[in-house]
Parts: structure tokens; C-alpha cells; sequence
């Protein structure tokens, strides 16, 4: 079972729900972070690395003996990472790439009917494998000033161990990375606050997650603050509350110290033992 761990927003606890909720499983679990911009899930865990890998996408290089300019490249790239100037009678053509647009889909070479275009390895960042006791522990770390984080997350993805229980840690937000780290999940928590910012970015979290059809439920982190419209609203949309993490200035110095909460304080446990064990049931149901 793929259980992901996602948040609208940043800042809401979406980390501290899954470190917690992968160290109270017994079992074969496997850890995925998949926040590759700024993961963060390692300092809790503290895994041992046993390999690192680079991860490449493949953009394009133009050999422009070949190029006659037509623009075909640029008319099937969906991201703009392309730009053909055609040539006149006057002058002779252009074409740039723009590899930090570039996603390596391949369609532009694909598609160039001069065979004009080569595809070179550009890399985008590392994959970490570790473990954490008897627990898989795999994260990405995306280069500083890189943007394309899905590929990076499906070279992470690639290592999912379907004998074990998989939690994924996503990115926060409603953005690509987020709908690549959820794509092929079986059930998404989504952590929130209650606080009106927390319910913007929730009510667009469900919005993804509707579309993408993927069952989901709710834990409301620092639950004693904030007023009740997020309760309100999980209850008028029939989604529901998991759990609730009350605000303790006692977790907030844990996590400032990299200390997951049950370590911290192990009586949260047995509540997120009893989470997996409801959406276990809501599984086999
Ligand atoms: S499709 Fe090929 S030939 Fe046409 S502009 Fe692009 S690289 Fe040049
Ligand atoms: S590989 Fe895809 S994204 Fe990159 S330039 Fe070619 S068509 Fe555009």
C-alpha cells in the first residue's frame, strides 16, 4: 500500500505526520521523500546511505548543419523551451534552447524531420538510498537553482518496493511535483491547520486530489488553535478528520532539534499506529 503525506500548504506538519507515521509501523515500511526541492525527512530519520545516484534528463542539442529551421520543435514543445527564427531570403535562421525549461520529453527530437537533434544528459540532481533500521529510506535532492523536480521524483519513484508499506512525503503545494509524488498512490492524509490560510490551501489540496480520484482524509495539525471552519468544512464535504496533533511547545522544540514526535514522546504512537491501522481498514474494505 502506497500511503502519500501531503499538504497544501508549507509549515503545516506534513513532515513531522509522516516521519512519525513511518517510525510507529511494524513491518516492512519503505520511506520516500519526495520534496525534492527541500528535503527534509532525513534529519528525523537519519538514515545511513548506502548509495547515491545522479539523475539526468536528456535535452536536446541542435546540430545546425542539419537544422533547416521549420520550427517544428519549437510548435510540439508544451514548455516553451525552445525558440526557432526562421531564415529569409535575407538571413540565415536561429534556434535557441532553453535547457532550464526543458522537461526531456524527447517529443522535439522525436518530431524534427531533419534529424537535426541529439539528446545530451544535463544533470538535474542526486538520489539517496539508506536505511533506517529494517526501514527503506530513499530521497531526491534537486540541484540548487534547478527546476524540473518531477523527473527527479519519478527517478525516486522508480525505487518503490511494492512488498512493503510505502509512505511518501510530497511536496507542499498543488503544483506538478505534488501531482507527479501522488500519481499511482492509495490514499493521501492530508495535513492542515486550522487557520484560514491552512483552509485555502487544503480546500485546493482536495480539489487535486478529487481530480485525481485518489482516497483521502484529514489530520489537523496544532488542532487547538485557529477556529473551527476547517472542521466545519471537512464535515459539510463528508471528509474525514483522522486525528488531531494538539500545539505543544514541547513537539515545536523537538522538531527544531530534528527529533521526530515519537521519539520525542513516544505515547503518539499507539495514535499513529491506530491511523495506519484505519486506513489499513479503509483499504481491505
Ligand atoms: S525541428 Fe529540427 S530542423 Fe526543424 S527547427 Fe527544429 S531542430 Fe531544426
Ligand atoms: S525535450 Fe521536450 S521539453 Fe525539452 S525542448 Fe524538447 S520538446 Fe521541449
Amino acid at each position: 500500500m502506497i500511503i502519500s503525506v501531503a499538504s497544501g500548504k508549507g509549515g503545516t506538519g506534513k513532515t513531522t505526520v509522516s516521519t512519525s507515521l513511518a517510525l510507529s509501523i511494524a513491518g516492512g515500511v519503505q520511506f520516500l521523500d519526495c520534496d525534492v526541492e527541500e528535503p527534509n525527512a532525513h534529519i528525523f530519520l537519519k538514515p545511513a546511505v548506502v548509495k547515491i545516484e545522479k539523475s539526468f534528463i536528456p535535452v536536446p542539442e541542435i546540430d545546425r548543419e542539419k537544422c533547416n529551421y521549420c520550427g517544428k520543435c519549437r510548435e510540439v514543445c508544451a514548455y516553451n523551451a525552445m525558440m526557432v527564427i526562421p531564415a529569409t531570403e535575407e538571413t540565415k535562421g536561429n534556434i535557441l534552447v532553453f535547457p532550464h525549461l526543458c522537461h526531456g520529453c524527447g517529443a522535439c527530437t522525436y518530431f524534427c524531420p531533419q534529424k537535426a537533434i541529439k539528446e545530451v544528459d544535463k544533470e538535474i540532481g542526486v538520489v539517496e538510498i539508506g536505511d533506517v533500521g529494517s526501514m527503506q529510506f530513499i530521497h531526491g535532492r534537486l540541484n540548487i537553482g534547478e527546476a524540473m523536480a518531477p523527473p527527479l521524483i519519478r527517478h525516486v519513484k522508480t525505487y518503490i518496493n511494492y512488498t512493503r508499506t510505502v509512505i511518501i512525503d510530497a511536496p507542499p503545494g498543488t503544483s506538478c511535483p505534488v501531482i507527479e509524488s501522488l500519481n499511482k498512490s492509495d490514499f493521501c492524509i492530508l495535513v492542515t491547520e486550522p487557520t484560514p490560510f491552512g483552509l485555502n490551501d487544503l480546500i485546493l489540496a482536495v480539489e487535486v486530489l478529487r481530480k485525481l480520484q485518489i482516497s483521502f482524509g484529514v489530520v489537523v495539525n496544532r488542532s487547538d488553535l485557529g477556529d473551527n471552519k476547517t472542521d466545519n468544512y471537512c464535515h459539510d464535504e463528508k471528509i474525514p478528520i483522522l486525528m488531531r496533533i494538539p500545539f505543544k511547545k514541547e513537539i515545536a522544540t523537538a522538531y527544531s532539534k530534528g527529533i521526530a514526535v515519537v521519539e520525542a514522546f513516544p505515547e503518539y504512537k499507539k495514535d499513529f499506529a491506530k491511523l495506519y491501522n484505519t486506513i489499513k481498514a479503509w483499504k481491505a474494505s
